[in-house]
């Protein structure tokens, strides 16, 4: 490489070129951050070399080994000898950025690898079959010499950093700095279903993803993927997303709302089979929960969006992991409306996980060394002796259902039949009402209700919660929300850009119903408040505070849009019936109506479900007659 060797007299420039070893290393900074980097850059060869299998092994988190061994095409001894020079690559065939169809493109990863730790390569090539092995010592690399490799390519990354001290200090402890590898051979192989992936650490195996050859589609060896990976509950409580909009697709599992984290690490996000932690993309992901997650709450989810190459810059990260759409708008609004769609069509669902530990509770109650049935309702219920096994279901029911009329007796349902009216129509028209016909409230919050092949336990309070938030929503939509006037209009002082902010957005806030005026330079009057919120205490100084931040961070009105729904569904929260209070039949069943009209009514604004079904056939395992 050269240093400085022009002369323009004795006072030359005091600018040098660097050498190649430290362009590398200065290079590696960006690239190879953590022996994980390494890792993925690595992996990332294999994959785009060919191979359907891939192993990686480990030692003391990949400080001192990572090795990396494929089934690859390979290289033959010129492209073993290149593959560690800078900006080398075989990946970029016509100079185009923006046509790249392959994991690597920099020809970076190898000779920053390189310099900051001792590799030796060996590969066999697939076309002419010799095998060769070179070796680099921090960037000073050797000839290459005839090896026995068998097949494919084989890295060894030794004492990644011992040379950089500075970057060593900055590794975290080893279990640490393996759970980032893990991490990084996770989103790798949710990617590739079609490769097998082994990793050891310390020699033991710790992951082992074979490819699930029974499968009978793609989609369904994508699912085992997914399921051997993030775990059968997620398979069981997602979402299948198939989509396809002019050129983009949009494909995967996304977590039903009542199935959530309290982060995004499980939010797997791939573009065009790249891992990317990208921004847009994520915040998509949240727009399309925003009416059914709280903001601490994370939807769990496996997306696979594919774009015309050219339609998407992958070089803006050295670790390629952001991506930059040429049309990100179009991009964000094909996710958030497929997701949403899909996230609606599967509304009235609860997590599976839910009903099964619903069931096994049951079960646990029926284990108990009682002589009757102690319902899981605590100390209150009266315990029922086991009915005799020839009644049928029907009658089995109400003898359980009994005695909870008694214990909660209120006019109306102490008169009504059993198998009334409601219960007919349900029985005769099941696709119609599938929440059943209520039978009694329990607890003061839980209505139990007879569907056509089970029953249902709504928690109303939830439920009704759903039901203020939605009509709220839906007015705004019909006619925008209805105002009610304030008496003495309240003072809200601010900081003056704020009140800027507000004041030239006060026609938006207006068709929400909140309508402001300046009120000297740093405050604003409320006048009108939205009529729905008018018996609701509201921090309105708080309120107002966020929203104008909300618009002087980001000037996109969905966020404040999704913003002040969230505030109304907070607020319809405490506007709801709320846990304690005692309906009637027809009132329980006007609620059960309700819902069944209404769109995301299986979730309340916080993510839980508004109510569990089990179905016939489940109560009658609960009974051992299945
Ligand atoms: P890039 O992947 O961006 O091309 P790298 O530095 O990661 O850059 O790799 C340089 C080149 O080495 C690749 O373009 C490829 O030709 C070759 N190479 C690296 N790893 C492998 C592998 N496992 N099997 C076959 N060829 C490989
Ligand atoms: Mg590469």
């Amino acid at each position: 490489m050269q240093t400085s060797t022009r002369t323009n007299g004795p006072d030359t420039s005091r600018i040098r070129h660097l050498p190649s070893h430290l362009v590398n290393q200065i290079a590696a900074g960006e690239v190879i951050e953590r022996p994980a980097a390494a890792v993925k850059e690595l992996v990332e060869n294999s994959i785009d070399a060919g191979a359907t299998s891939i192993d990686i092994a480990l030692r003391d988190g990949g400080k001192t080994l990572i090795q990396i061994s494929d089934d690859g095409h390979g290289m033959n001894r010129d492209e073993l000898s290149d593959c560690l020079e800078r900006h080398a690559t075989s990946k970029l065939l016509d100079d185009d950025l923006l046509n790249i169809h392959t994991l690597g493109f920099r020809g970076e990863a190898l000779p920053s690898i390189a310099s900051v730790s001792h590799v030796t390569i060996q590969s066999r090539s697939a076309n002419n079959g010799d095998a060769w092995e070179i070796i680099c010592d921090n960037g000073e690399k050797s000839e290459p010499r005839p090896s026995s490799h068998f097949k494919g390519t084989q890295i060894t990354v030794r004492n990644i950093f011992y040379k950089t001290p500075a970057r060593l200090k900055f590794l975290k402890s080893d279990k640490a700095e393996f759970m980032a590898v893990k991490e990084v051979l996770y989103r790798l192989a949710l990617a590739h279903p079609n490769i097998t992936f082994r990793l050891t650490h310390q020699e033991k195996t710790v992951g082992d993803f074979q490819v699930y050859n029974d499968a009978t589609s793609d989609i369904e060896r994508q699912k085992m993927r997914v399921q051997k990976i993030i775990g059968p509950d997620f398979g069981e409580n997602a979402i299948a997303i198939n989509n396809l909009r002019e050129s983009m697709t949009l494909g995967g599992l996304i977590s039903l709302p009542t199935y959530h984290r309290a982060t995004s690490q499980q939010q797997y996000l791939f573009v065009n089979g790249r891992p990317v932690k990208d921004k847009l993309l994520h915040s998509a992901l949240r727009a399309a929960y925003a009416d059914v997650l709280p903001g601490n709450r994370f939807p769990v989810a496996v997306l696979f969006l594919t774009v015309p190459t050219k339609e998407v810059d992958v070089n803006v990260h050295p670790a390629k992991t952001e991506v930059r759409f040429r049309d990100a708008q179009s991009v964000r609004n094909f996710l958030v409306s497929t997701l949403k769609h899909a996230i609606l069509g599967d509304s009235r669902t609860t997590s599976s996980h839910l009903v099964d530990k619903a069931i096994s509770s049951f079960h646990q109650d029926n284990h108990q060394p009682s002589a009757g049935y102690t319902a899981s309702y605590g100390n209150s219920m009266r315990p029922v002796m086991p009915p005799p096994v020839t009644q049928n279901m029907t009658e089995r029911a109400h003898d359980v259902y009994k005695p909870l009329f008694e214990a909660e007796p209120t006019a109306n349902n102490m008169s009504t039949p059993y198998i009334d009216e409601v219960q007919q129509e349900v029985d005769i028209n099941a696709e119609a009402y599938p929440l059943g016909a209520a039978k009694a409230q329990v607890h003061k919050n839980y209505i139990i209700s007879q569907t056509a092949d089970g029953l249902v336990i709504i928690d109303q309070h939830a439920a009704h919660e759903r039901l203020v938030y939605e009509k709220l929503k839906a007015q705004l939509t019909e006619k925008g929300i209805q105002k009610q006037g304030l008496i003495t209009p309240e003072i809200v002082t601010l900081p003056e850009d704020k009140i800027d902010t507000l004041v030239s957005e006060q026609e938006y806030l207006d068709r929400f119903g909140l309508s402001i005026e300046p009120f000297g330079k740093d405050a604003v009057s409320i006048n009108a408040i939205p009529a729905i919120l008018s018996s609701t205490k509201i921090a309105w100084a708080t309120l107002l505070d966020d929203i104008a931040e909300t618009l002087q961070a980001n000037l996109d009105h969905n966020m404040l849009e999704e913003k002040i729904n969230h505030r109304l569904a907070t607020d319809a929260c405490h506007g709801s019936v709320r846990s304690g209070r005692i309906l009637n039949n027809a009132e329980m069943n006007a609620l059960l109506r309700d819902m069944e009209r209404t769109p995301l009514s299986g979730q309340c604004n916080h993510g839980r479900p508004t109510y569990v079904s089990l179905k016939l056939s489940d109560i009658e395992k609960l009974f051992g007659r299945k």
